[in-house]
Formats: C-alpha cells, sequence, structure tokens
C-alpha cells in the first residue's frame, strides 16, 4: 500500500499472517496490551519480551509509574485496541525508543496519529510525537475483533462528511480558525467517497474492506497532519459526543457515537443527510441511541445545551451549531427519526 504525501507512518505492512515472527526483528522488546489481544497474537511471535505492560488505566500518573518501571529496550511493540496503542505510544516517546503498532481493532484511529490520548481527571489529553515502524496490519488478527467493532472504523470517515461543511460555513462567516484550503476540503470528500463505494467489503470486514478503513485514516493524515489540525474530519458531530461523554460520564465505542452525530449535525447542515445516513445503514455502522445506551431525554438535553457547551469551550472550532439554532421543536423532529 502506498500513500502519497506526508504520514507520520514510516512504513506499513498490511496482509494476514503480518505479525507471524514479528518479534525476531524488534531486538530487545517490551510489549504494551492487553489480555485477550496478547493471547492471541503471543504465540505468533516467534520471540519473546523482555516485559509485558498491560494497561490498567489511562490516568497519566499511572502510565509514569508503568514508563519508569519497564527495563531496558530496543522497541516498543504496541499489540492491541486505542488503550493499548496509546500505552505504547507513550512509553516510546518517554524513553525515545523504536515504536512498532500492531492494532487487533480498527475501531478507533490510535493506531495512525502520532500523538497518545492520556487521561488528566476527566477530559482527554493528546500528548507526544510517535511514528510507527512498522504498522503492521495483520486481517486475520483484526478479524478476531467483533465485526461491528472493526466497522466502527469507518465512523472518523464518515465525520469528513458533516466536518468540512462545518468548515466551509466558519469560512463563509468569516470565523475559521485556519487559512480555509478549499484543496483540502476537496481531497477529503475524495476519501470519503472512496471509503462510500466500499461499504460491502467494509460491512464483511474482508481485507479490501479493512485496507479501506486503513487506507482512509492514512490518507487523511496526509491533509491533516501538514496542516496541524483535523478540521477536515473533525466538527459538529464530534462536539454532540463531547457534551454527551461529559454529561453521562462514561466511555462511548468511538465510531457509533460519531456516527450519531453525523446522524444529527448532517439533518442540521441540511446536507445530503439521507445519503450519510443510507451510508451507515448499508455498511452495518451502529449509532442508533439504543445501540450506545442513550436514552432521550439525555440525547434531547444535550441537544438544547450544545451551543452553550461549544461556546464554553475555546478549544472547539465554529460549526453549525453557532449558526442554525436547535430549538426544542428540531430536537423533537430529530429524534422521531432514531431508535432509543
Ligand atoms: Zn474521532
Amino acid at each position: 500500500m502506498m500513500i502519497e504525501g506526508q504520514t507520520n507512518v514510516r512504513s506499513l505492512r498490511f496482509g494476514p499472517g503480518a505479525v507471524d515472527r514479528l518479534g525476531k526483528e524488534l531486538g530487545r522488546f517490551v510489549v504494551t496490551t492487553m489480555d485477550v489481544p496478547w493471547r492471541l497474537a503471543q504465540p505468533r511471535l516467534g520471540a519473546v519480551p523482555v516485559a509485558v505492560l498491560f494497561v490498567e488505566n489511562m490516568e497519566v500518573e499511572t502510565l509514569d509509574r508503568q514508563v519508569a518501571g519497564a527495563p531496558e529496550a530496543d522497541t516498543v511493540l504496541a499489540l492491541g485496541g486505542g488503550q493499548a496503542i496509546d500505552l505504547g505510544k507513550y512509553l516510546a516517546w518517554k524513553r525515545g525508543l523504536r515504536l512498532v503498532t500492531v492494532p487487533t481493532i480498527l475501531s478507533v484511529d490510535a493506531f495512525v496519529t502520532p500523538a497518545a490520548g492520556v487521561r488528566r481527571g476527566h477530559r482527554v489529553e493528546y500528548v507526544g510525537q510517535t511514528s510507527p515502524d512498522p504498522l503492521v496490519i495483520d486481517c486475520d488478527l483484526i478479524r478476531t475483533a467483533p465485526a461491528e467493532l472493526n466497522i466502527a472504523g469507518v465512523g472518523d470517515l464518515l465525520s469528513i462528511h458533516t466536518a468540512c461543511r462545518d468548515w466551509e460555513l466558519a469560512a463563509r462567516a468569516g470565523r475559521s480558525e485556519f487559512p480555509f484550503r478549499p484543496e483540502d476540503v476537496a481531497r477529503a470528500r475524495g476519501i470519503l467517497a472512496d471509503t462510500m463505494a466500499r461499504a460491502a467489503e467494509i460491512r464483511a470486514c474482508s481485507d479490501e474492506g479493512l485496507r479501506a478503513i486503513v487506507e482512509g485514516y492514512l490518507r487523511v493524515n496526509t491533509i491533516c497532519l501538514p496542516a496541524g489540525h483535523y478540521r477536515v474530519e473533525e466538527g459538529s458531530e464530534h462536539y454532540v459526543f463531547y457534551e454527551l461523554e461529559e454529561r453521562l460520564r462514561r466511555p462511548f465505542i468511538h465510531g457509533w457515537i460519531v456516527g450519531l452525530g453525523v446522524h444529527l449535525m448532517s439533518r442540521l447542515q441540511e446536507n445530503r443527510h439521507e445519503e450519510a445516513v443510507a451510508f451507515m445503514d448499508a455498511v452495518g455502522l451502529r449509532y442508533q441511541p439504543a445501540d450506545l445506551g442513550i436514552r432521550r431525554e439525555d440525547l434531547s438535553a444535550c441537544l438544547l445545551n450544545l451551543r452553550r457547551y461549544v461556546s464554553g469551550r475555546s478549544d472547539l472550532w465554529y460549526t453549525v451549531i453557532h449558526e442554525r439554532d436547535l430549538t426544542p421543536e428540531w430536537i423533537e423532529a430529530a429524534l422521531a427519526t432514531l431508535k432509543f
């Protein structure tokens, strides 16, 4: 797989069996992982690590204690889901070690982003700078994860749909925080179109479907890393999620909650809402409040509070939420189209 342009991924291996005997190339290596992915991958690595660090939680104090206790090593092998990979990034960054990343699930994009997501209190912060070398995508390993969680990986590509419109709205209102680049918007929409064209493959989690998600993420990075921001793939759809997360104080499957955000905000934007929903249904993305365990009264309160919430956070960008009123009538009509 060749990706034109700059990404933080130095090299990539893709295919069934890509993880076999990988351990032989790593020198002394420390693994960051969780129970299930480690049990699956350990017999295939062909070498024994000097230590295995299991994810406890993502609080920065915990991570610093784990880093301080880790032995000397050449390489960090980050193996698992988002948290195992973030722990690996954090360790590689703090110690200045080579990072090899093996995602075992595609539900979050931690495996292609340079910074590690850590927690300070209730907020997630992104720290450090890492480049996997290589990023290893073993399709067989990834297919051991539940299909609906791998399909969740399209959430952060689908968000291009609403995020690009938000950026256009901001530019038109003279409120864009960054120089508006129509060529970036056009390229991002190309990535989304290519993803949407492979809905059946993604639904089936075939090699081609998994490749479509990984390739989509890498291509997004070729836009966002040089630009220094994620404006083309993050906007109002993510802000719905931020409000809900603070309101309900619990985690969500990222791609699912982003899907719910795309459902609501594409409607508010009057932006090809039916097309976005049809894609989510075709690909099998779960986005219904019933899937996410969100009650009607909580989602209603979130939407009523949304403009106040984004206005109160100076780190959030100008989006449709600033210019279209989320009236009780609009909310009522929007929620009537969802399942609780
Ligand atoms: Zn996201």
